[in-house]
């Protein structure tokens, strides 16, 4: 039999079809097969380490094999795995509701658990609506969405973004949404501040309230960055406008914090940076600091209200996933709340996060870098084919994908969205670690761009 790495990668060839991916590329580009992990790196199997840059698609946030939360993990797993959800209880999944009402803003007291951020998704927008339903207001069936937004791949969840990449083949098979300019700052006039440029942004959404307000059920946004749509980012006078209007017109906001929640915009929340409260909070991703899927929808105590009255009245919320609120899944996510709290990872953060922006200065000033830009720990860097216009690489060139490719040649895991390369690590990543990131992306970039 065939050690090393070509053996897992012909078996996984056989039979994988992996996800995000023409499978046809790995004609070129096989599959990279990781034996082990450990804190921000990757080990394939011939002993090669890759660096997780990107916190495999954003969901580590302590490292890979973090020793307290295995501990948590295996623990669970002698009490008890997994119960179903309707009609039982268990510890973990109570304990955690709690704690994660206890770190929302007040006024979100009500936790519903789903197994995956699109599932999130969907519950939120289905509780908006029906919430609307049983109060009489049938005619609110439709959600005013962001352009540039993403919010997963289920059928509603994909309907309510607009990243025309994974949205446009399956446009017959969506439902209808207002889609409505995004505050996206790389689009601002030159010398406009982020600010003035998102609220000049804003009439838009406030003309789109005021039109759809009575057919509206709710606004859904990723507050502060629009991850899947480049790392895209605005400021947080945007959100304060929306929750204003929102009220105003008598229509919910959904914050999909899928992405950006638990720290990564260097507030717990994104949305606590604006001052406001939500009506509805998405949370996966970093909620289980990368091991086990888990989703929660938190919402006010007076939309669970509007669904609360006698079986006979048809208002329950009659939605489900098998594994809800998984046991597993829940105590590592406690686990993981732990160590924000013991190491005061917050904190902390903010001095890493002035690291990688010191470390991605260089990329300000190379020719082929319209944009370098950062919120708490996200940065990105924008590749363009002409600086000054701004003019766009061609997609069909891939200059990402060559990003990518260095990157692995090198041992740090970067993974472009189109031209857009960008960081997002893990928060036990060290100083050097990030000049290390940092100086194989520029170099990556060098090279890309050479032509
Ligand atoms: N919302 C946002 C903002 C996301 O970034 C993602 C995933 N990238 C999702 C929803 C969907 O989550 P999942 O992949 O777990 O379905």
């Amino acid at each position: 039999m065939l050690r090393g790495n070509q053996a897992l990668i012909d078996r996984d060839l056989a039979v994988l079809w992996h996800p995000c991916t023409q499978m046809k590329d790995h004609e070129a580009l096989p599959p990279v097969p990781i034996r082990r992990g450990q804190g921000v790196w990757l080990e394939d199997f011939e002993g090669k380490r890759y660096l997780d840059a990107i916190s495999s698609w954003w969901v580590n946030l302590f490292g890979h094999a973090n020793p307290y939360i295995n501990a948590a993990l295996r623990a669970q797993a002698e009490e008890l795995e997994h119960v179903i959800l309707a009609g039982f209880a268990h510890e973990p999944a109570v304990r955690l509701a709690e704690r994660l009402v206890s770190l929302a803003p007040p006024g979100l007291s009500r936790c519903f658990y789903a197994d995956n951020g699109s599932s999130a998704v969907e519950v939120a927008l289905k509780m908006s609506y029906h919430h609307w339903r049983n109060l009489g207001r049938t005619r609110k069936t439709r959600f005013i969405t962001l352009e540039n937004s993403y919010h997963g791949e289920t059928l509603g969840a994909l309907a309510v973004g607009n990243v025309p990449l994974y949205k446009e083949t399956y446009a017959p098979l969506l439902m209808d949404v207002i889609s409505v300019p995004s505050p996206d700052c790389y689009h601002r006039a030159p010398g406009e501040s982020w600010d003035a440029h998102a609220l000049r942004r804003f009439a838009d959404m406030e003309s789109a309230l005021a039109s759809h307000a009575e057919e509206a059920c709710a606004v859904i946004v990723e507050p502060l960055v629009q991850c899947a749509g480049g790392m895209r980012m605005y400021p947080p006078v945007y959100l304060q406008r929306l929750r204003e209007a929102c009220d105003r017109h008598g229509v919910h906001l959904i914050a999909d914090e899928i992405a950006v929640g638990f720290g990564r915009t260097g507030t717990l929340f994104a949305f606590e940076q604006a001052g406001i409260t939500p009506d509805f909070l998405c949370l996966s991703k970093g909620l289980t600091g990368g091991y086990l899927p888990l989703s929660a929808v938190l919402t006010r105590e007076s939309i669970y209200q509007a669904f609360y009255d006698d079986y006979a009245s048809q208002k329950a919320f009659l939605h489900s996933h098998s594994y809800t609120g998984n046991a597993l899944a829940c105590a590592v996510a406690l686990a993981t709340l732990d160590l924000f709290e013991r190491d005061d990872v917050i904190a902390r953060n903010r001095d890493k996060s002035k690291t990688m922006s010191e470390a991605a200065a260089v990329f300000a000033d190379h020719p082929h870098v319209a944009e370098v830009r950062q919120t708490g720990m996200i940065l990105a860097i924008e590749l363009v084919k002409d600086k000054a216009s701004r003019e766009p690489y061609p997609w069909q060139e891939r200059r990402g994908l060559s990003v990518y490719r260095h990157g692995l040649d090198r041992g740090v895991l970067l993974r472009p969205l189109g031209n857009v390369i960008y960081f997002m690590p893990p928060y036990v990543i060290s100083d050097e670690e990030i000049r290390f990131m940092a100086d194989v992306a520029y170099e990556g970039v060098c090279r890309a761009t050479e032509d």
